[in-house]
Formats: C-alpha cells, sequence, structure tokens
C-alpha cells in the first residue's frame, strides 16, 4: 500500500494545476534527480521553467526536498528560485515535516513528487500524503540508486493492473 503509486505522470511537466485543485493541494515538495532534471544535472530544461511558472501562477507553494548533498542540491535549487533541504534521509519523512513547516500548509493540501519508489512515494505514504509519481527523466549514476530500481517494477505494474494511466 505504501509502495504502489497513486498517480503516475510521464514527467513533472505533466502535472497540472486543475490536476491539483482538484484534490485539493497547494503546495507540492519538489525532488531533485530524475524528477526536475537528469540526475547529477545543473540543467534547467525550458519546458521544467515553464512548468514552474505555471505552478507559480496558479499559486501553488514549491520547496525541494532531496536527499542529495548541498553541494548538488544548492546550485540548482537556486537557479530555481526555490527553498530546499538537502540530506532528508528519504524515505523517513523528516524532511517533508520541515518542508511543511516552511510551507505552512496542512497536510491535507501537500504532495510530494518525485521519481523513485523506495524514497519518494514510501516517504509520502509514511508522512500520510499523496505522492504524484513521475517516471525518471533518465538514468541513474548512483550504484545505490540503480539497485532499488530493480525492485519498483513490482509496484509499478500493480498501478498499471489495479488500471492506472500515465497522465501525459
Ligand atoms: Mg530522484
Amino acid at each position: 500500500m505504501l509502495l504502489t503509486p497513486e498517480y503516475i505522470f510521464r514527467n513533472i511537466e505533466a502535472i497540472t494545476p486543475q490536476f491539483l485543485q482538484e484534490r485539493g493541494i497547494t503546495a507540492l515538495v519538489l525532488d531533485v534527480d530524475n524528477t526536475l532534471t537528469e540526475d547529477g544535472s545543473q540543467n534547467l530544461a525550458p519546458t521544467v521553467a515553464a512548468w514552474l511558472q505555471t505552478m507559480r501562477d496558479a499559486g501553488i507553494s514549491l520547496t525541494i526536498v532531496s536527499n542529495n548533498t548541498p553541494r548538488r542540491v544548492a546550485p540548482f535549487a537556486e537557479k530555481l528560485g526555490l527553498a530546499w533541504v538537502p540530506l532528508a534521509c528519504k524515505p523517513l519523512p523528516v524532511g517533508l515535516a520541515v518542508a511543511r513547516r516552511r510551507l505552512k500548509v496542512s497536510r491535507a493540501r501537500m504532495a510530494m513528487v518525485g521519481d523513485q519508489i523506495f524514497t519518494d512515494r514510501l516517504s509520502a505514504g509514511l508522512y500520510g500524503i499523496p505522492c504524484l509519481y513521475t517516471l525518471p527523466r533518465g538514468g541513474d549514476t548512483q550504484r545505490g540508486v540503480r539497485f532499488k530500481r530493480k525492485f519498483e517494477p513490482t509496484y509499478i505494474n500493480r498501478y498499471y493492473q489495479n488500471g492506472g494511466t500515465v497522465y501525459e
């Protein structure tokens, strides 16, 4: 239950203000690697920059929660103009608790956006908020992440078997 995605999006750009409004979500916690950009990359795709602006225009609060180091996260977050929590220890929900205090919202208005079942999806489940699971933007450079990926298809297939489809 805590591992099967509730929603799968082709990428972060597929998340719309309408989808969030229909579910009463006003704040998003964003993963970085393979969610907002490629793994380890400082590149900000124009489509992602446009998506961030769309979210801001819709009044959605945004913050970054990453398991990666300040050295990796800070330059990227500053480019986006977003607050950030590094070394978040996902799937432990501590990073989400820090983000919630910063965002000043109730859990009922929050969602996690990320590309990993065993960090993003699980941390959201443990914290009691939905995860908007996004398919990874590319390959994984870290060995630990590659290992965890091998166990993801079971849960992703369960979503499809339950009739779930990919939001495009
Ligand atoms: Mg990630």
